[in-house]
């Protein structure tokens, strides 16, 4: 049985304050969350330590885990602007989101980075959810299969297929992420249902034990739909997950 996870990107927003409030707020909410979901949340590099301290210094809070929006694939080094993975670890990081598709496409992340990435991540004890997912152009032109399967051939390749049951997987159709426009259940269960049959071709296991999770636009609206998919096991939730009332809801949905 695979546990449901809910984790909320916050990408490049929120300050000090905002931070600490939204925590405070999703830490209060999930107590009324059973054991059956689990939640994260990756705020910017800069307010990991923020929340780290934050979290550790409560522990009504102890099930929020955190996650990270990013990882370099080296340990160390010149690398300005970065961070690793071992640094990550330091701050009690649990997972982080690899091959989002705005650092593919907006800072050129190929394949085989996000892989390499995918890796170093797990290399230092943290789970990496590998994002995958279809332009809209790539949908229209049939290609959604073929663009998906890719990004997830290239981690398998590089990090053989046992590494993916220790990694949670995140479809995100590109033309829904911010749009407001979400894949309907049923296109999300079929890619879903897709990339597991793919692992199971592959180990059937692996393909059973790992958990995929969608984004794109979910909402409290409808992510009950969304999570009640027999391939869906959760959400990677953005603009949504800035709101700590409809962040939980969303949650309560996957419970
Ligand atoms: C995301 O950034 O991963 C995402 C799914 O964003 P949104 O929920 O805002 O579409």
């Amino acid at each position: 049985m695979r546990r449901k996870l809910i984790v909320g990107n916050w990408k490049m927003h929120g300050s000090r304050d905002q931070v600490c409030r939204l925590l405070e707020a999703i830490g209060s909410g999930s107590e009324q969350l059973s054991q059956g979901v689990e939640i994260g949340v990756c705020p910017t590099n800069l307010h990991l330590g923020l929340a780290f301290e934050f979290l550790d210094s409560d522990s009504g809070l102890g099930k929020i885990k955190l996650g990270a929006q990013n990882v370099h694939v080296e340990p160390k080094g010149a690398y300005t602007g970065e961070v690793s993975a071992p640094m990550l670890s330091e701050y009690g990081v649990s997972f982080v989101l690899v091959g989002h598709s705005e650092r593919r496409q907006l800072f050129a992340e190929s394949d085989q980075f996000v892989a390499e990435k995918f890796k170093a991540a797990q290399a230092s004890g943290l789970t990496p959810i590998l994002c995958v997912g279809e332009t809209l152009e790539q949908r229209q032109a049939e290609e959604t299969e073929q663009q998906v399967l890719s990004q997830l051939d290239a981690v398998i390749a590089t990090a053989g297929i046992a590494a993916i049951q220790d990694a949670v997987i995140a479809y995100e159709p590109v033309w829904a992420i911010g749009t407001g426009k979400t894949a309907s259940p049923a296109q999300a269960q079929q890619v879903h249902r897709l990339l597991r049959e793919h692992l199971s071709q592959l180990d059937p296991t692996v393909a059973k034990a790992t958990r995929i999770i969608y984004g794109g636009s979910v909402k409290a609206a409808n992510a009950q739909e969304l999570f009640s998919q027999p391939d869906i096991d959760g959400g990677l939730v953005g603009g949504a997950s800035l709101e700590a009332e409809e962040f939980i809801s969303i949650c309560k949905s996957a419970d």
